[in-house]
């Protein structure tokens, strides 16, 4: 073995990293996940716990008071929140999908009015589908007009992420409905839940991630200061997609840690379930299917990491990588809880362990921040663009 080779292996920083989440998590947010999918109820021990450690949005950078921390590590946190409880982690995962569209387009001012407060601890969402318009970005209704020195914004947005619990909201809305192309005529704006105008709407029932609310989000009249506009009007379509690149691995990271989550409790429970007379663990059928598991997990973790590392280095790849590193970590993340409900057989189908949780968190992975059929379009354009 050659000492001292650090091709393909994380560095120290990150190894540390994951031991400090990994501890925090299964002390601080492990105890709470089965009552908190129970309940349907905000993970608040998670939030608190996570902004008390600086884990809650550790890639705001220092000049705004946050960590300053690689697109790696941010995958980590998620990752490593994920394995324990998919809920909480939508709470590192959320704050980066919405404070991302400020961090690549705000100018200084807006920047250091919103990342600060992100960075204190406050939540913030992310707004760009509407009931209409999920897939189909281009064609959302919600609208946003200049009047003097404010922006009164019109409409609903769908599905948003820890609504009611963010401080927050970035959101796109068509500034310009006679633009050229309908894309081109989208803006992405800051609003605060304490602005005139925007209220929450009742929260969805879900499959999983029960822990997190997923609400609509309504803007009637809803006034903000001309100021807080993203970047150049006609342009929050654009960064809009482009914060998606930045996320992708983030969620494909979120895919990861349920995966792992499951493979440790089902190896944890064939170690000691007993049937014709010797542990289950020790049939060569479900050593395959253990296996089997750990590959693939194994496999989207390489690719999860690849990805976000071509992020932070803004390769031209990135959009290709992180769109296959969420598509790819979400199925292994689907295929491998469906199976770990198998290793557990009866009793993996109740409420008593925790893979049944983890089956349903990992259903969402295929589908939000582009599904995986959305994405695959998006990995052939890039093939195909010559
Ligand atoms: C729990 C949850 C949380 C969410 N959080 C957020 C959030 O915080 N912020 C936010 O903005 N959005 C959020 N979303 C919205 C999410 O991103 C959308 O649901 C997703 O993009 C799909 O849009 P849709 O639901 O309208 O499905 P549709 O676009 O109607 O798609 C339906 C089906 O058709 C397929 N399909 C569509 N177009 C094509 C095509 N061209 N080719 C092949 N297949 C196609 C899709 O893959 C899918 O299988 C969330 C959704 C959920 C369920």
């Amino acid at each position: 073995m050659s000492q001292g080779f650090g091709l393909y292996q994380l560095g120290e920083e990150h190894d540390a990293l994951r031991a400090a989440v990994r501890a925090l998590a299964e002390k601080e947010i492990a105890p709470y996940a089965t009552e908190v999918d129970e309940a349907e109820r905000f993970p608040a021990e998670a939030r608190d716990a996570l902004v008390k450690a600086d884990f809650h949005a550790v890639h705001i950078p220092e000049s705004y008071g946050g960590q300053g921390a690689d697109a790696v590590s941010a995958c980590i946190v998620i990752e490593e929140v994920a394995r324990v409880c998919a809920s909480s982690s939508l709470i590192p995962a959320v704050n980066k999908l919405g404070s991302q569209p400020i961090i690549l387009s705000a100018d200084e001012e807006l920047k250091r009015t919103v990342l600060s407060e992100i960075a204190a601890g406050a939540g913030i969402s992310y707004a760009l589908s509407e009931r209409e318009a999920g897939s189909d970005t281009a064609s959302m209704r919600t609208r946003a007009q200049l009047d003097g020195d404010h922006w009164v914004l019109n409409g609903t947005k769908a599905w948003i992420t820890n609504a009611g619990e963010s401080t927050w909201y970035t959101v796109m809305a068509v500034s310009n409905p006679n633009a050229d192309k309908p894309s081109r005529g989208i803006s992405a704006f800051v609003v605060h839940r304490d602005d005139p105008g925007f209220s929450v709407g009742h929260k969805e029932r879900k499959l999983g991630i029960k822990g997190s609310p997923t609400r609509e989000i309504h803007f009637e009249n809803c006034t903000i200061p001309a100021n807080r506009i993203i970047g150049e009007p006609g342009t929050g379509l654009k960064t809009a997609l482009a914060t998606l690149d930045h996320t992708r691995p983030t969620i494909a990271a979120q895919a990861l840690g349920i995966a792992q989550g499951a493979l440790d409790a089902a190896v944890d429970y064939v170690r000691e379930r007993r049937q014709f007379g010797q542990r289950i663990g020790d049939f060569q059928g479900i050593q395959f299917i253990l296996a089997e598991l750990a590959m693939k997990i194994e496999a989207a973790r390489h690719l999860v990491y690849a990805s976000a590392a071509t992020t932070e280095r803004g390769e031209p790849e990135s959009g290709f990588r992180s769109a296959a590193a969420k598509t790819f970590a979400s199925d292994v993340a689907m295929s491998v809880t469906v199976d770990a409900v198998q290793l557990f057989g009866g009793a993996g189908y109740t409420r008593d362990f925790p893979v049944e949780r983890m089956l349903r968190d990992a259903k969402i992975t295929q589908i939000y921040e582009g599904t995986n059929q959305i994405l695959r379009m998006v990995m052939a354009r890039h093939l195909l663009r010559g």
